[in-house]
C-alpha cells in the first residue's frame, strides 16, 4: 500500500488581512518547522501572494479557497488556474461546502474545475459531504458516491492520485459539531472504496474536515482512512493549528 503523507489544510475562508496573514505565518513557521507532513494554508485571494513570498523555503503549501474552469473569459471577479499558479500557488479549495450553498457551486461546474485545476498543475483539495437531512435519512454515502462520481468525471483515474479528497459533513462545518471518530472513519473508508473502483483509493489523500480542534484532532487523525484535515475555525490561530500538525 503507498505511503500517504499527512496533509494538514488551514482554510482561513473570508478571515485575515495581508499583515493578519503574514503574522500568522511567522508564528506557526517555528512552531512546525519540524514536521514531515504537507501543511497547507488556505488564505483569501488577496493575501495569497504574501503568504506565497513568507513560506519560501519552508514545507508550507499555499491552496486557493475557489477558482473558475475557464481559462480567461468575461467572468467578472473569478481567478483561473494559472492565474493562480504564476503567483506559485500548489493546490486550491473546491466544491468547499459553503461555496455550493451561498455561491451556487455546481457539480457541473466542478467537473471543469478539478480537470482545469491538475492542467494548471494545481492539487485539487475536493471537498465533499452530506447535509444533516441526508444524514438523518441514511442517505451519506449516496450523496458522497454521487459527487464523486459527479465532480472527477473528466478526471483519468491514472491522475485521481494528484487530488486530496476532504469528507467534510455540512452539519459538522463551523458548528463545534464534530463527527465522531467512527463516523468520519466509515465516511473515509467509504470514499476510499469508490476510489478504488478506479484503482486509485489506496493511493489518494482522504481528509476529514467539519470542527477539527486540537482537543479532537489526535481520535480523528489516527483512524486508518482519514490521511488528514481541513481545519476552519481552528485555523485561524497559529498554536492551535501548530497543534492540530502536531496531533497527526
Ligand atoms: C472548513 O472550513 O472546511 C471547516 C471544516 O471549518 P471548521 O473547522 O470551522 O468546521
Amino acid at each position: 500500500m503507498p505511503e500517504r503523507t499527512p496533509y494538514l489544510a488551514a482554510n482561513w475562508k473570508m478571515h485575515k488581512t495581508v499583515a493578519e496573514a503574514t503574522d500568522f505565518v511567522d508564528a506557526l513557521l517555528p512552531r512546525i518547522a519540524a514536521t514531515q507532513h504537507d501543511v497547507v494554508i488556505c488564505p483569501p485571494f488577496t493575501a495569497l501572494a504574501a503568504v506565497v513570498e513568507r513560506r519560501y523555503g519552508t514545507a508550507v503549501k499555499v491552496a486557493a479557497q475557489n477558482m473558475h474552469e475557464q481559462e480567461a473569459g468575461a467572468f467578472t471577479g473569478e481567478v483561473s488556474a494559472s492565474m493562480l499558479a504564476e503567483l506559485d500557488v500548489e493546490a486550491v479549495v473546491l466544491g468547499h461546502s459553503e461555496r455550493r450553498q451561498y455561491f451556487n457551486e455546481t457539480d457541473e461546474a466542478l467537473a471543469l474545475k478539478v480537470p482545469a485545476a491538475l492542467a494548471a498543475g494545481l492539487e485539487p483539495i475536493l471537498c465533499v459531504g452530506e447535509s444533516e437531512e441526508a444524514r438523518d435519512a441514511d442517505q451519506t454515502k449516496g450523496v458522497l458516491e454521487r459527487q464523486l462520481q459527479a465532480d472527477l468525471e473528466h478526471v483519468a483515474s491514472a491522475a485521481l492520485p494528484d487530488l486530496v479528497i476532504a469528507y467534510e459533513p455540512i452539519w459538522a462545518i463551523g458548528t463545534g459539531r464534530t463527527a465522531t471518530p467512527g463516523q468520519a472513519q466509515d465516511a473515509c473508508a467509504f470514499i476510499r472504496d469508490v476510489l478504488r473502483e478506479r484503482d486509485s483509493g489506496d493511493a489518494v489523500r482522504i481528509l476529514y474536515g467539519g470542527s477539527v480542534k486540537p482537543a479532537n484532532a489526535a481520535e480523528l487523525l489516527a483512524q486508518p482512512d482519514i490521511d488528514g484535515a481541513l481545519v476552519g475555525g481552528a485555523a485561524l490561530d497559529p498554536d492551535d493549528f501548530a497543534a492540530i500538525v502536531e496531533a497527526a
